[in-house]
C-alpha cells in the first residue's frame, strides 16, 4: 500500500529556542514505555519491504545504544529496506558506539542537525551542540564508510549575517556532504524565540534580507556542485532525499509514534501527540488514538499541485491525468496561465514547475492551486 515509514522519536537532549515540533526533554521520560507502544504500532503495519525509512524527532540519537538497538531490531525484524534508511541525529549524540548500531542494523544515511557553523549562533538557537561536535562526528561517520550524509542548515536566524553564510558554504566545499537541507527560519508560536521578538527583545530579517539570503543559498550550492531539485533540498547528483521526495510526490507512507502522520489510501492520519496518551491508548486499547481525514478528489488534486511544485521539476502532467482522470490543463488551465504571466510558472507538455521568481514567492503561488 505504501513503499515509505516514518517513526518518530520524540525526545531531546535539549530543547532548542526555535523549535515546535512534537517533542519533550528525554529526562525522566518513560522512554522504555514509549519504544514499547511504538513497536507494537509497528507491528500493525504488515510486514513487508519498503523503499524508504525515515528516523526522525525529536532526536533520534537521544536514545542510548541499548534502545537504539531495541528499536532497530523491532524495525529490520518486520521491514526490509530496499533503498534509504535515514537516520536524523544531533551532532554531540553522534558517539561511534550509536553510529556502529545504526550502521548494523542497515541505516545508510544520517540526517546531521547542523543547522550553522557560528558558534554563537549555534548558542542563540540553544542547540546542544557546538562547532567542534560537528566535524567530531563527520569523522566518526566517514571512519565507518557511511558517507552519505546530509547537512541540515538553517538561514535567516537572528544576528546573521551574508558572511555567516559564504563560511557555511566553505565548510560545505571543505566537508563535501552529499546533501543539504537549507531551510528559512520560521518563527513559530509557543516558542522562545516568538516571545522574545513578541517583546521587541530580538529580530529576525526584513522580506529583502530573506530574499537575498536565500538568493546566496541557492546560487552558493549550484557554484558548489549541489543543484537546487525543492525550495530548501540541494544535493549532488543521485544523492536525492528519496523518502522526502515521497512526500513531494503525494504518494502514500505509513507513519508510526506520537503525533506521526501517515497517508493511506487517499486519507491523511495523525496519531494523538503526547507522549503518554499515546503509551496510554496502546497499553489500553491495544492501537494509537488518531484523527482521520479522507480527502476527496479535489483536496487531492490541490495537494497534488502544492507539494509538486515544490519541486524544481515540477508535476508530471500525464501522471495527474492517469490519478484524476482529468488533464491538468481542464482542471488547472487558467490558474496556469495566469502564473505563467507572472512570470511564475512555466509549462511544457509533459511538465509544469515554478521558476526561479515562482519559487521565491512560492506560498503565495501555491495558494493560487486551491480550488
Ligand atoms: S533537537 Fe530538534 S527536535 Fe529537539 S528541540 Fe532542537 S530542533 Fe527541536
Amino acid at each position: 500500500m505504501a513503499e515509505s515509514l516514518y517513526i518518530h522519536i520524540p525526545f531531546c537532549n535539549r530543547i532548542c529556542t526555535y523549535c515546535d515540533f512534537n517533542k519533550v526533554l528525554i529526562n525522566n521520560q518513560p522512554v522504555d514505555g514509549y519504544l514499547d507502544a511504538l513497536i507494537s504500532e509497528l507491528r500493525d503495519i504488515e510486514p513487508q519491504s519498503l523503499r524508504t525509512i525515515f528516523v526522525g524527532g525529536g532526536t533520534p540519537t537521544a536514545l542510548s545504544e541499548s534502545q537504539l538497538s531495541r528499536l532497530l531490531a523491532a524495525v529490520t525484524d518486520r521491514f526490509q529496506v530496499t533503498e534509504e534508511f535515514t537516520f536524523e541525529a544531533n551532532p554531540d549524540e553522534l558517539t561511534p558506539g550509536k553510529l556502529d548500531v545504526l550502521k548494523n542494523y542497515g541505516v545508510n544515511r544520517i540526517s546531521l542537525g547542523v543547522q550553522t557553523f557560528n558558534e554563537d549562533l549555534l548558542n542563540v538557537l540553544g542547540r546542544s551542540h557546538g562547532y567542534n561536535d560537528i566535524f567530531n562526528a563527520i569523522n566518526h561517520m566517514e571512519k565507518i564508510g557511511l558517507n552519505n550524509y546530509s547537512l541540515d542548515l538553517m538561514y535567516n536566524l537572528p544576528g546573521e549575517t551574508m558572511q555567516d553564510l559564504d563560511d557555511s558554504l566553505k565548510h560545505i566545499r571543505t566537508l563535501s556532504p552529499k546533501h543539504i537541507s537549507w531551510y528559512s527560519l520560521i518563527i513559530e508560536p509557543h516558542t522562545v524565540f516568538y516571545n522574545q521578538i513578541r517583546k521587541g527583545r530580538m529580530k529576525v530579517d526584513d522580506d529583502d534580507v530573506e530574499a537575498r539570503k536565500y538568493q546566496r543559498v541557492i546560487n552558493g550550492l549550484s557554484e558548489l556542485g549541489y543543484p537546487q531539485y525543492e525550495i530548501s533540498n540541494f544535493s549532488q547528483p543521485a544523492f536525492e532525499s528519496e523518502h522526502n521526495k515521497t512526500y513531494w510526490k503525494n504518494e502514500p507512507y505509513y507513519g508510526a509514534g506520537a503525533g506521526s502522520h501517515g497517508y493511506i489510501d487517499n486519507t491523511r492520519y495523525y496519531n494523538i501527540k503526547p507522549i503518554n496518551h499515546y503509551i496510554q491508548s496502546m497499553e489500553e486499547t491495544g492501537s494509537v488514538v488518531k484523527e482521520t481525514l479522507a480527502l476527496d478528489q479535489k483536496a487531492q488534486m490541490e495537494e497534488e499541485m502544492f507539494l509538486g511544485l515544490r519541486m524544481n521539476r515540477g508535476v508530471d502532467t500525464a501522471r495527474f491525468e492517469e490519478k484524476f482522470g482529468r488533464s491538468m490543463d481542464e482542471v488547472y488551465g487558467t490558474v496556469i496561465n495566469q502564473e505563467i504571466s507572472k512570470g511564475h510558472i512555466e509549462a511544457s507538455k509533459s511538465r509544469v514547475a515554478l521558476t526561479e521568481k515562482g519559487r521565491m514567492v512560492g506560498n503565495t503561488v501555491f495558494m493560487e492551486f486551491l480550488l
